[in-house]
């Protein structure tokens, strides 16, 4: 949706093909960094649009499930570095739905649901894609194609491009409550990581609801997490209360770190999950997809309007799987392991050092821009 609003805003003609039958409020990503919110102010209205609708979280927080609180950090000290020194915590539907009544009033662009993309050829001119839309058969011809279909992305198996990396064996289970944490845990923000050697978990306020994230037991069945009780049992153990939880969604997704080997092929390009899957712990994952698609449409439009050499498509693999390598691969491994951490000394250590970098401004001031994704966007800009 990112993608083809930003190639229709520059007046070039665009069709999005959607397998659903209409857009999924399902909860996925609730989370937006800093420069994620300055790349959508491209489009006037929208981020006032997502902040009327979302939560600001000035504050995240470290914590210890035993113990509280670690640190805190205040997003605050980014003012000179973003426009948007804080998350935005509103769901990732909210996006589609706003971005989606923008492109169907748009004279240059095309969405069409019920459009399952079967399989694509491509030669010099252009790409041909075959897709199945109401017990039909279709085709569409374009001049390029942006494979934004998801983890299982139709268009990178079409083109033969492998997804490397792994699968954890634990699964993470996301249960919604409308149960008021912030009343019952002390000094709680709207974005906690809750490390623990045992479960840890993760604690996300969006506009009306909690959601906790849970790494299950690799020993645990999949309908075994799901009943009522278990999850009861998880939420009591968390906090325990007399009453049980009122959960109004629960979830359970398997979780990769996956980077496809090439992000262009041709006139083929891959962006968001497509191109790199990772755990969600950073909220990194419906980021690192927008920034693909400003970045790539961009060029597409200096391709298309502008005559640059289409070898500028390139330099958006060079800059973007960089990135997803050297940041959002390895930041979103690197805070699964500290979350997980069951090494006692290991654990202190780590701990130490949170205190030790929320208590220096300056300190704090880059650990921010690191964890807000201001530094990968830097670094993708740097390369040539
Ligand atoms: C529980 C959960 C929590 C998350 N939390 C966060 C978070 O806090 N922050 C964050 O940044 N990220 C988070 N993520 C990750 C984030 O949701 C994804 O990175 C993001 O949705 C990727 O967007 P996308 O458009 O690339 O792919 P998708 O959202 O998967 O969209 C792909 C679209 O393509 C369609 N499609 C698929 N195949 C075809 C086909 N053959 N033909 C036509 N259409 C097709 C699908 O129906 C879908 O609409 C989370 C993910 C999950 C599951």
């Amino acid at each position: 949706m990112v993608n083809a609003l930003v190639l229709a805003e520059a007046g070039i003609a665009v069709t999005v093909l959607e397998r659903n039958a209409q857009l999924v409020e399902d909860l996925r990503a609730s989370t937006f960094h800093p420069p994620t919110l300055d790349l959508l102010e491209r489009f006037p209205g929208l981020v006032g649009e997502l902040k009327s609708e979302g939560l600001i979280a000035r504050y995240t927080q470290q914590r210890d499930r035993r113990s509280g609180l670690v640190a805190e950090f205040d997003m605050d000290l980014l003012r000179n570095d973003t426009g948007h020194p804080y998350r935005l915590q509103c769901e990732q539907w909210k996006l589609s739905r706003r971005l989606h009544a923008r492109l169907i009033q748009h004279p240059h662009a095309r969405v069409i649901f019920n459009a399952s993309v079967q399989s694509l050829e491509q030669d010099d001119q252009r790409v041909t894609l075959r897709y199945e839309h109401a017990g039909e058969t279709r085709r569409e011809q374009a001049d390029y194609l942006i494979g934004a279909d998801g983890a299982w992305s139709a268009v990178r198996q079409s083109v033969g491009v492998e997804f490397e990396g792994f699968t954890y064996p634990e699964r993470f289970l996301i249960v919604s409550t409308d149960f008021e944490y912030a009343d019952h845990l002390e000094h709680l923000s709207y974005v906690n990581y809750v490390s623990d050697p045992q479960e840890w978990c993760v604690l996300l306020r969006v506009p009306t609801l909690w959601r906790v994230l849970f790494p299950t037991r690799v020993d645990e069945t999949d309908e075994s997490v799901m009943t009522d009780e278990a999850i009861q049992t998880r939420m009591q153990g968390l906090l325990p209360r007399e009453e049980p939880y009122r959960i109004v969604h629960r979830t359970l997704y398997k979780v990769h770190q996956r980077i496809a080997q090439k992000f262009r092929l041709g006139r083929v390009l891959l962006t968001g999950d497509a191109a790199h899957i990772n755990n969600p712990l950073g909220g990194m994952g419906m980021n690192g997809g927008v920034q693909d698609a400003f970045n790539v449409s961009d060029k597409l439009i200096d391709v298309l309007l502008r005559n640059a050499d289409p070898s500028l498509l390139d330099r958006y693999e060079r800059q973007r799987r960089t990135v997803a390598i050297e940041y959002v691969n390895a930041d979103t491994q690197r805070n699964k392991k500290l979350i997980e951490e069951r090494d006692p000394e290991v654990r202190k250590r780590a701990q130490d050092e949170l205190r030790a970098i929320a208590a220096d401004p300056a300190a704090a001031r880059r650990y921010l821009r690191k964890t807000s994704m201001i530094d990968a966007l830097e670094r993708a800009a740097s390369i040539a």
